[in-house]
């Protein structure tokens, strides 16, 4: 578990984390979305102890991270921008990441070659950047860490690459229960894959919930009422359209708790459409006039 309370960091006086909380349970795939510059990396270069705080808690598992050697062996860190040592090899890191991870994992190392099909001896500067993300990743995964961080890390992959990295880490996190941590500027990039989301800008966490909170807290029904018929009392509705007869509301509350107040007026039709997570935080933070708006897309 990461446990992270009021986080300050500043670079030359300026606050790129300014308070910042953010809990991420055991086992959770946790993804962090804000805009360029809402300080996603900075947060993550504490986590994986790269940066000491100015001040605040940054805990992981109940211990500090900085300087920490032991937590540390147990997370790996996919950065943005991957910096390779000169000349060396997938191999090099292989046995790099070797000495430095005693849950590092030859047999996973060698299966996942299959996945991956790059070359063990070319020097990984000379491969392109998706190439260098998906070594990254092989290497990351063959050290069966507890926690994985990733920052932004399907920047420069393929759609296909994509869905094979993103199926090879929730298949860890299934089996080993492993955590994850990953930021993206775009949500719909995290949608598919996260179960809780944090909202950051300008250094704060602006709302931090998990998926069944979110799903289970408002709903999306499509309807058509009979003429001179009303929506019934009583509804928290967030947002409602209207085209014709047809009818979309967002509302807060349960779906079944929802529908079954609804059905009193007896809709002529009636349906419960899925809500995306962007329409979730959307709604959820205020409205689509609401700057989060802009945070989002
Ligand atoms: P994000 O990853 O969300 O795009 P960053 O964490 O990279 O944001 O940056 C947050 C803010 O902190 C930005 O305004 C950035 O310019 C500033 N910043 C980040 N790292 C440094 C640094 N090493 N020195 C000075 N300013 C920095
Ligand atoms: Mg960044």
């Amino acid at each position: 578990m990461i446990e992270i309370k009021a986080l300050v960091k500043s670079f030359d006086g300026f606050r790129a984390l300014d308070g910042l909380d953010i809990t991420v349970p055991r086992g959770a795939v946790y993804g962090l979305v804000g805009p360029n510059g809402a300080g996603k990396s900075t947060l993550i270069r504490h986590t994986v102890g790269i940066y000491r705080q100015d001040s605040g808690e940054l805990l992981i598992d109940g211990e500090p991270v900085y300087e920490n050697p032991k937590i540390k062996a147990r997370i790996a860190y996919i950065p943005d921008e991957a910096a390779y040592f000169t000349q060396s090899t997938i191999k090099d890191m292989m046995r790099f990441y070797k000495s430095m991870y005693p849950g590092f994992d030859q047999e996973r190392f060698e299966k996942l070659g299959q996945d991956f099909r790059l070359s063990l001896n070319r020097p990984l500067r000379k491969m392109s950047k998706g190439m260098q993300k998906q070594a990254a990743f092989w290497l990351a995964l063959s050290c069966r860490p507890d926690y994985i961080v990733l920052d932004e890390p399907v920047d420069g992959l393929d759609p296909v690459m994509r869905r094979q990295v993103w199926s090879l880490l929730l298949g860890d996190v299934a089996e080993r229960g492993s955590t994850v941590l990953v930021s993206s500027h775009n949500l719909r990039e995290l949608e598919d894959v996260c179960d809780h989301v944090g909202i950051m800008n300008r250094g704060k966490m602006l709302l931090e919930r998990s998926l069944s909170q979110l799903q289970d807290n408002m709903v999306k029904v499509q309807l058509a009422l009979a003429d001179g018929t009303e929506l019934p009392e009583g509804l928290d509705i967030l947002h409602r359209s209207v085209t014709g007869r047809l009818q979309q509301l967002i509302l807060r509350g349960d779906a079944e708790e929802v529908t079954n107040k609804l059905s009193t007026v007896q809709p002529l039709f009636m349906d419960v459409l899925p809500l995306s997570l962007e329409e979730i935080f959307i709604y959820e933070l205020g409205g689509a006039e609401h700057e989060i708006k802009d945070i989002l897309v």
